[in-house]
């Protein structure tokens, strides 16, 4: 993660280059803004920054032995805290180092993710995560250690308002007294339940949404997309870059769904059984979750064609490219055969769910669709 890599904030990244070139980085320090603003990226980016050994005024090096370190988050003077719970790793005390590796793995795939999504990561989405006294205790015992290859030990710490009390207390005596050449930055969305004393020694740098102009200059380099759809996905995005990559790795998905459900219609009714077993075989390298997901869409289109051939036109909800494949698929699907088709899809979905073997439950729903995709006319 580099300042370049986060769109717009541009006084927030002047102010911090700023301050270490100046030699003035406070040593604790609150990055608080909504969902999507960029806080966690800058965090981490300014944390690259500080410590980079050839940075320049404008962003870090890239290529130093410490970026080098940071490009996999394996920095030794680098620390992070954040939110967990004993989850799958029955851990009696869990701590942040129980889940380093998959708090590493996260940010490197992307480091906009909101609280949910990592809870779902680390596999504890039925709990909240929490910063509990444990982690206090490490806390100190990281930095009352020299640095090892910086001038700055830095610590993140990752929703601060996650913390117990006990936490909150140790770490209050940290910023009051802090270890040499330590760095804290605390990234949060909301300072309600941060602890006002703790509050009241933190130099707080406020970040607002993304503006409109700068999500454009952002996502025009990111994105080759059309001016009308890059105006939409601004739109509703509402200055919130973590929706914008929610909505972009949705609309992915849709198009390879689409196309695959596409296939598997085209195939069944050709009844085509080699090329039925070479999109079985694409469909079970999915995987679990996302087979689920591609059944659940398939269910979606068997209803929606369904409605469509009725003229249930207020039913009707699709997208563009959906309507246009729908346009010429939806007399296949009639009531004489909309029961089969949709309890089929269904009990693969159940399959599934259960660890049935995807592949074999691929076939099968296939063949016995072979035959049934007719209009109705055609249908006995
Ligand atoms: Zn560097």
């Amino acid at each position: 993660m580099f300042f370049r890599d986060i769109p717009g904030q541009q006084d927030i990244k002047g102010r911090l280059i700023q301050s270490v070139m100046s030699g003035r980085v406070s040593h604790a320090q609150l990055f608080l803004g909504p969902e999507g603003c960029g806080n966690l990226p800058m965090a981490v980016a300014y944390a690259r920054y500080i410590s980079c050994l050839k940075r320049n005024e404008n962003d870090s090096c890239g290529t130093c032995s410490s970026c080098i370190k940071y490009n996999k988050f394996i920095h030794p003077d680098l620390h992070f805290i954040f939110p967990v719970n004993s989850g799958k790793k029955k851990l009696d005390h869990p701590v942040s180092d129980d889940y380093i590796n998959e708090w590493r793995e996260k940010l490197l795939q992307n480091p906009w993710f909101i609280e949910t999504e990592w809870y779902e990561f680390i596999g504890i989405e039925n709990k909240q995560g929490f910063i509990g006294k444990d982690e206090s205790q490490q806390i100190i015992r990281k930095l009352s250690l020299k640095p090892f290859e910086s001038d700055h030990k830095i610590l993140i710490i990752w929703l601060p308002e996650r913390m117990n009390p006990a936490a909150a207390n140790k770490l209050l005596k940290l910023i009051e007294e802090p270890p040499d050449m330590t760095v804290i930055i605390m990234v949060s969305e909301s300072t309600e339940k941060i602890l006002p004393t703790i509050l009241s020694r933190l130099q707080v740098h406020r970040f607002s949404r993304i503006s409109d102009k700068e999500m454009k200059t952002s996502l025009k380099k990111k994105f080759d997309l059309p001016e009308n759809q890059l105006d939409n996905l601004i739109h509703i995005s509402d200055g919130n870059y973590h929706r914008v990559l929610e909505i972009m790795d949705s609309s992915e998905e849709i198009a390879l769904f689409l196309d695959k459900f596409a296939s598997l219609m085209r195939i069944c009714h050709q009844k085509n059984i080699n090329m039925l077993v070479s999109l079985a075989d694409e469909l079970h390298a999915f995987g679990r979750e996302k087979l689920k997901r591609f059944l659940d869409y398939s269910l979606k289109m068997i209803r929606e064609n369904y409605a469509m051939n009725y003229n249930r036109q207020e039913l009707v909800y699709l997208s563009s490219e959906e309507k246009s494949f729908s346009e010429r698929f939806h007399p296949y699907v009639n009531r004489k055969n909309v029961h089969d088709i949709y309890t089929l899809l269904n009990k693969a979905s159940g399959d599934i769910e259960s660890n049935a073997y995807a592949r074999i439950v691929l076939l099968d729903i296939g063949l016995q669709l072979f035959g049934r995709l007719e209009v109705e006319g055609d249908l006995t």
